[in-house]
């Protein structure tokens, strides 16, 4: 098989990260919810502030944060406790420090692709943030690049394609999210490989659609193997 380039996704790619996310989220609405709320109410309001806090903010646990503490004010008003702002902080602290959970397969797959193709690590965030997690999770010896944009979008991707002189026909998208990874990848002309995550952020759902590349759709990471 040709060389090809792969550019693969983190979150929910490489490591667990929505589930941790959703995890605090239901603590945090276990939370307000004395407050007077039904917890289908609570988390409308959330995802509302967590919309509004990206566009601003970006992505992140530090954005998330700030939206956490914003609708637990906006919903708990004159009652709420200093207690309960420090709490929902420090979760969120806990939060950035849990070590990248790696997904099954995956540094074995990294190993094998490595030696046949060139890996470049693609994703969005804020830098800080998603530059420590791939630190921590000792992956970033198998990539020639680690590439972290704020957005994942027709944009960014043309500007890596130009950047690392990639050939499109030979290049590939790997990832979890179809809004993200698969849609803009095959829009811009690169083929793609899905690897559904049961946990995906809903803010990632979209259908997929037709580009002009190649789709291929993987049950997990390490079926990669058979591809490349
Ligand atoms: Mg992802």
């Amino acid at each position: 098989m040709r060389r090809n380039t792969l550019l693969i996704d983190a979150d929910d790619t490489l490591w667990e990260n929505n589930v941790f996310f959703e995890k605090l989220i239901e603590d945090f609405i276990t939370l307000v919810e004395p407050c007077g709320f039904t917890r289908a109410y609570i988390r409308h309001i959330l995802n509302e502030t967590e919309r509004k806090n990206i566009r601003q903010y970006g992505y992140g646990v530090r954005s998330f944060g700030r939206s956490l503490e914003e609708t637990y004010m906006k919903l708990a008003e004159h009652q709420a406790k200093r207690e309960t702002l420090a709490e929902i902080h420090d979760r969120v602290v806990d939060l950035e420090r849990t070590p990248p959970k790696i997904l099954d397969g995956v540094p074995d797959t990294l190993a094998y692709l490595t030696e046949r193709h060139r890996l470049i690590l693609f994703t969005k965030g804020e830098p800080a943030e998603q530059s420590a997690k791939v630190q921590r999770s000792g992956l970033q010896g198998f990539f020639e690049a680690i590439e972290i944009v704020h957005e994942k979008d027709m944009v960014t991707y043309t500007g890596l394609v130009s950047k690392h002189k990639i050939v499109k026909s030979q290049g590939w998208m790997i990832g979890n999210s179809p809004r993200s990874d698969i849609n803009p990848a095959l829009k811009v002309g690169l083929n793609a490989v899905y690897i559904p995550h049961q946990h995906t952020w809903h803010m990632e759902h979209e259908p997929v659609m037709a580009g002009s590349g190649k789709l291929v759709i993987l049950p997990g990471f390490r079926e990669l193997r058979s591809h490349f």
